[in-house]
């Protein structure tokens, strides 16, 4: 079976299983399931030094219940037809656990990414858009792409240029694609949004100090040992957070390798030895771990894989040391390690759920590029007038006035950037509790992940049935 394969059976596994705990109809539930279109293509590229290759590329929309439909493109060498559904699906529940009104989508092409140069990568990705948009798998009002891995703003912005260059006069063209460099129509935040998100998230979970006290930890992130996998857009991001916070980075993972310190890694340090060196093997005052793969058995409170799917499996499930697992990445963790975790006491955030921030602020940009206006423009001056007035009311029945640096400080205007990550948080930080609430009505039954799927479950299930297609 292909690693895509196993992993969309992983989801259809999650899937069933939440399905069990919820009273919808058979049939309603498979059709919830089951991916509704599917494109392939593979088309010829020249190569720089002449030759052609054939590439093979695919996207998934799992579900129409609401438009356009969202999700990533990912630039892999084991990409298939099942990877991208699977990843798909879960771009489905995630959305609706995190109230954003899309449908879930994902695409991929079969390369790596690495082996190729920008010039051919910008060949590979207009080629891709221009086939996508010949089939209508792309456009503002219905499917929307994003980055993933091995893919970013650059290879967006050739995204929306190429859209819009085949769809001339569409005013809501910018909206075909999101995570664009800000000055392509992108969004400030979004670069870094699924880090915070997954920082805003794991933030609240350890708060509960009912939940934490359970796992024999204090609430708050200070001084929470933290492992991460994958250093790359999310990985990075979050480590960052959790270190802002008063986190200890105890070991970090990478594709080269793996490092640790039980008294903690400095993020900055160890990017910029990794950026000299291409590797972050051989850091000063870290042990560099055996495989990389160790980095997910060192002992620690919070284990984040933040890289690739299936990390987690039934080999490596009991021998990981963390009070929690937060699934960064999508779908790291397999079905039977699941439940190996499950029985062990460590409770797995579910992937739909936590990484759900950069879908969210992308939709906070699909948003910006429909209304044509950046979040903050109108009414940020007049904020800082109303506080100004507010403030100088306050020094009159106060009789003494506020220092410059204390009015500015607390007139200040929300721009682009505090109302993306206000958003953020509401989102991440809202959305939790209903899953808590089911696991908890649960008692013990059902893990965070069957919990986070009976609630997307149910959000799918009343779009469909208010369509009055099922009872
Ligand atoms: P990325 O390509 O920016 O980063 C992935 C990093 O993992 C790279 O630095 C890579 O070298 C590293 N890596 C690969 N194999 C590894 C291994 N075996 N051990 C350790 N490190 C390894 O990708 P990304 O956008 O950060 O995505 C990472 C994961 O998060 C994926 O599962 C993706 O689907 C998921 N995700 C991404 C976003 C997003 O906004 N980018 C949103 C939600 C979920």
């Amino acid at each position: 079976m292909s690693v895509g394969a196993s992993f969309l059976l992983q989801v259809n596994q999650s899937f069933d299983r939440a399905a069990r705990f919820t009273d919808h109809d058979p049939t309603l539930l498979a059709s919830i399931k089951t991916c509704k279109n599917i494109f392939y293509t593979s088309f010829p590229i020249k190569r720089d030094d002449g030759s052609i290759e054939v590439i093979h590329a695919w996207r998934a929309e799992h579900s129409h219940h609401k438009l356009p439909t969202k999700g990533g493109i990912r630039y892999a060498p084991d990409v298939d037809s099942e990877e991208v559904q699977a990843l798909a699906a879960l771009m489905t529940y995630k959305c609706s656990l995190v109230d954003v009104p899309f449908g879930g989508a994902k695409g991929g092409i079969r390369i790596n990414a690495k082996k190729y140069s920008p010039a051919e990568l910008e060949r590979i990705t207009r080629r891709y858009v221009f086939e996508l948009v010949r089939k209508n798998f792309i456009g503002p009002g219905l499917d929307v792409p994003a980055p993933d891995v091995g893919t970013g703003g650059r290879e967006m912005a050739w995204i929306a240029d190429t859209y819009m260059q085949l769809r001339p006069g569409e005013i809501d063209g910018l909206a075909c694609v999101t995570a664009k460099p800000v000055s392509q129509g992108g969004i400030q935040g979004r670069v870094e949004a699924t880090g915070r998100g997954v920082f805003y998230g794991v933030r609240e979970v350890c708060g509960i100090a009912e939940d934490m006290k359970s796992l024999g930890l204090s609430t708050g992130l200070d001084g929470k040992r933290v492992v991460i996998q994958g250093l790359g857009n999310v990985g990075y991001h979050a480590a960052r957070f959790f270190q802002q916070s008063g986190a200890v980075l105890v070991s970090l993972a990478e594709s080269e390798g793996a490092i640790a310190n039980p008294k903690g890694l400095d993020l900055e340090q160890v990017m910029s030895y990794r950026r000299e060196h291409r590797s972050i093997v051989g850091f000063p005052g870290a042990t560099n771990l055996q495989r990389r793969e160790d980095a997910l058995e060192v002992e620690c409170d919070i284990l984040i894989p933040a890289a690739l799917e299936r990390q987690i499996g039934e080999e490596n499930a009991p021998k990981v040391k963390a009070k929690m697992v937060v699934e960064a990445a999508n779908g790291p963790t397999t079905f039977e390690a699941d439940q190996i975790l499950a029985q062990r006491g460590i409770p797995v955030i579910p992937d739909a759920y936590i990484n759900a921030g950069g879908v969210t602020v992308s939709y906070f940009e699909w948003v910006k590029n429909l209304g044509h206006v950046r979040f903050g423009r109108m009414q940020k001056r007049f904020e800082q007038g109303a506080y100004g007035r507010l403030l100088q009311a306050v020094e009159e029945v106060a009789g003494r006035r506020f220092t410059k640096a204390e009015t500015e400080r607390l007139t200040r205007g929300a721009g682009e950037e505090d109302l993306v990550n206000s958003g953020l948080e509401e989102t991440m930080t809202t959305a939790y509790h209903p899953i808590r609430e089911v696991w908890k009505k649960h008692r013990g039954a059902i893990d965070l992940r069957t919990a986070a799927l009976i609630v997307a479950i149910d959000k799918v299930a009343v779009s469909y049935e208010e369509l009055g297609i099922f009872p």
